[in-house]
C-alpha cells in the first residue's frame, strides 16, 4: 500500500498513521486528525468538511475560554452554567445563549489537560432526541447506553451530536430544560392551549395563501404566518439570538 501525503499539513504519512476520508483524501492521524472532536465522525466526512469542522473548533475553544471559563466560579444563579452529558460534556450558558460541547484531553494520564470545544448558539438547537444501543459488555452481559441526539442549524462542521447520557432519567432532564428554556410545554394541561394557538397560527396561514389566490399576494403576511407556525413548533427564539451574536460577537 502506497504511502501518503496528509491532505492537510502535507506530512507524508504511513499506513497505519492515516485516516481515509470519504472523498479518498488522507489526514494524519497525529497531528490533524487530533483537531477535531472524537464525537465528529471522520469516516463519512469530506476534506471540506473536516476543514469545516476545525475551524469550527478552534473558534469554539476560543469561546469557550473567554466566555465560558469566566463563568464557572459566577456566584450570580442567572449566569450559572448546566452541566448535561457523561462527564458534563454539554454546557449551556443561559445568561448568553450558547451552548459548548467539549472535550478534555490530557498529555498524560490526568495531567497536561487542555479543552478544546465547538460552541453553538442554543437557538439553533432544533433536534433533541432520545436514542438507545444495546452493547455487550467485556463479560458478554448486555447492557444498554443512552444518548441525546442533538441537531443544530446553521452549523458548519460539527452540526449532530450523539451526546451520551448516564440514563434515561438524565435525558429527561435535560429534555426537559430545553423545552422550558423555549418555552415548548408538554403537559397535557398546556397542549389544550397549544392546540388553540395551532389553530390560530393555521388560520393566519390560510389567510395569507387566500390573499395570494385573490392576487394580493402578500408575502409579508405570509412569512408573518410562517414564523408564528415555527414560534408555535419550536418557541420564540429572537431574544437566545440575540443575546447569543452579542456574545460571539466579543470573541477574539
Ligand atoms: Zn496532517
Amino acid at each position: 500500500m502506497a504511502k501518503h501525503n496528509c491532505a492537510l499539513c502535507g506530512a507524508e504519512i504511513g499506513l497505519l498513521a492515516q485516516q481515509q476520508l470519504a472523498d479518498k483524501t488522507y489526514i494524519c492521524r497525529k497531528v490533524c486528525a487530533k483537531k477535531c472532536m472524537k464525537l465528529f465522525d471522520l469516516v463519512p466526512a469530506t476534506l471540506d468538511q473536516v476543514k469545516a469542522h476545525i475551524e469550527q473548533v478552534e473558534f469554539g475553544t476560543k469561546a469557550w475560554e473567554q466566555i465560558f471559563v469566566p463563568l464557572l466560579k459566577t456566584k450570580n444563579k442567572e449566569e450559572k452554567i448546566k452541566d448535561f452529558g457523561q462527564y458534563g460534556a454539554l454546557r449551556v450558558s443561559p445568561s448568553t445563549g450558547l451552548v459548548a460541547l467539549i472535550q478534555n484531553d490530557y498529555k498524560f494520564f490526568i495531567f497536561g489537560k487542555t479543552t478544546k470545544a465547538c460552541v453553538y448558539r442554543l437557538a439553533d438547537l432544533y433536534t433533541y432526541e432520545y436514542e438507545s444501543e444495546v452493547a455487550k459488555d467485556s463479560e458478554g452481559k448486555e447492557t444498554t447506553k443512552h444518548f441525546c441526539y442533538l441537531g443544530f442549524r446553521n452549523v458548519y462542521g460539527l452540526s449532530e451530536i450523539r451526546l451520551p447520557v448516564s440514563s434515561i432519567a438524565a435525558f429527561n432532564d435535560m429534555e426537559k430544560y430545553f423545552d422550558t428554556q423555549f418555552g415548548i410545554q408538554k403537559t397535557l394541561r398546556n397542549s389544550l392551549n397549544n392546540a388553540k394557538r395551532q389553530i390560530n397560527a393555521v388560520k393566519n396561514v390560510a389567510g395569507a395563501v387566500k390573499s395570494i389566490v385573490s392576487g394580493e399576494n402578500d408575502v409579508e403576511k405570509g412569512a408573518a404566518a410562517i414564523d408564528a407556525l415555527e414560534a408555535n413548533s419550536y418557541g420564540d427564539r429572537t431574544e437566545w439570538i440575540r443575546k447569543a451574536d452579542e456574545a460571539l460577537a466579543k470573541v477574539k
